[in-house]
């Protein structure tokens, strides 16, 4: 049998392993930052026919430039960021954002480039970053996950990366970035910003979009899914905004049909339902905000969240409590800063399991 250590395998993929959290069969999955509503049963119908509608044509390919869908997303972007003004030349979709980034860095990494980002943050960018063959920055957060503008000035200064990463909200710590943080980078990084918005609808209303900053930074990416608020993880569909030059960019290395007919008769029929998806948000944020309360209360240390999720800790052993929830049917993630956790917000009955396991899981390891 020919094992891995066999192949012509790229020696620097060698040791690696696959990205992924573990897919268990649990009654409580709150690992993934998923949105626990699913479709309703109207929606389900209206999806269902939009898949009839295109399914008579699958022997022809899909538009290979997706504007249709482009315009809906650029119009779902402009009611969501007052003032944004996007057209279809300036929005881009791919099969999840995780598509959208690695396009990213064919199209302005690889040998001979770097990216740097602000760890802990979502592990996909350094992973993402060296399948492309782009050597990867690790320049820190501060001790609270946010990130003072001057210090990451100097990191972005010092290093000079082709590509700089901001998450906002962080993940997996909850975090938002001030504007004045992305501004100073911005006014300094001497190529791509790539601002990674997955979870900007949970954000809180003080905290402003970087859609807003694009008109002046025509460097400037700011990428969005439809994985988290828009409840539609499945449907992998994720999508940026920029400058119509940086589109131009990455038609160049986007593989041609990239996105299904199917995807993207899914994805236009969830953008009319967008304020059905997106109701759910308002009591996401409401749960979220009370799970940080309810944690504190317990004598927790917890980040601030403007996302689905929170981090909470520490803990000498977090294996043990991970694994004691795990025990009453309650997966959460074990990721970040070795002494924390990440649990999603689910509903409100998801929460409580929650609650009641990791009272059970604390005693115990005590
Ligand atoms: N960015 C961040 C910060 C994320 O947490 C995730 C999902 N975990 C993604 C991007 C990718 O999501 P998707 O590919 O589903 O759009």
């Amino acid at each position: 049998m020919t094992s891995l250590d066999d192949l012509p395998l790229r020696d620097d993929l060698r040791g690696r392993e696959p990205y992924g959290a573990p897919q268990l069969d649990v009654p409580y999955a709150l690992n993934t930052n998923e949105n626990p509503y699913p479709p309703s049963e109207r929606l389900v119908k209206a999806l269902g026919e939009a898949v009839m509608d295109v399914a008579g044509t699958l022997n022809r390919y899909p538009d290979r430039d997706a504007v249709a869908l482009r315009e809906d997303l650029a119009a779902f972007l402009n009611g969501d960021t007052p003032g944004a003004d996007l057209t279809s030349a300036r929005v881009w979709a791919a099969n999840g954002s995780n598509e959208v980034l690695q396009q990213i860095l064919l199209a302005f990494g690889g040998a001979g480039h770097a990216a740097l980002g602000f760890e802990p943050s979502y592990s996909m960018h350094p992973i993402i970053t060296g399948v492309s063959g782009t050597r990867w920055i690790d320049a820190h957060r501060d001790e609270d996950f946010g990130l003072d503008p001057g210090r990451a000035v100097a990191a972005v200064e010092e290093h000079r990366p082709d590509i700089v990463f901001l998450t906002s909200p962080n993940n997996p710590t909850g975090t938002a970035l001030p504007l004045e943080a992305i501004e100073a980078v911005l006014r300094v990084a001497p190529g791509m910003v790539v601002v990674d918005e997955a979870y900007a609808e949970f954000r809180r209303t003080e905290t402003p979009s970087a859609l807003t900053l694009l008109d002046a930074h025509p460097r400037l990416i700011v990428t969005r899914t439809m994985s988290k608020a828009f409840a539609m993880a499945g449907t992998r569909l994720g999508y940026l905004a920029a400058a119509p030059a940086v589109v131009d960019a990455l038609l160049l290395v986007r593989l041609p049909y990239h996105l299904s007919a199917v995807t993207q008769a899914v994805a236009r029929t969830a953008l009319a339902h967008g304020e059905e998806l997106l109701g759910g948000v308002e009591a996401l944020r409401r749960e979220r905000d009370d799970l940080v309360a309810w944690l504190r209360a317990e004598g927790l240390r917890v980040a601030d969240s403007d996302a689905n999720f929170v981090l909470f800790g520490t803990f000498d052993d977090r294996r043990k409590v991970w694994e004691a929830l795990l025990d009453r049917g309650v997966l959460i993630r074990e990721v970040g800063p070795p002494a924390w956790l990440r649990v999603s917000v689910g509903t409100p009955e998801e929460m409580a399991a929650f609650r009641a396991a990791l009272t059970e899981a604390l005693k115990e390891s005590l």
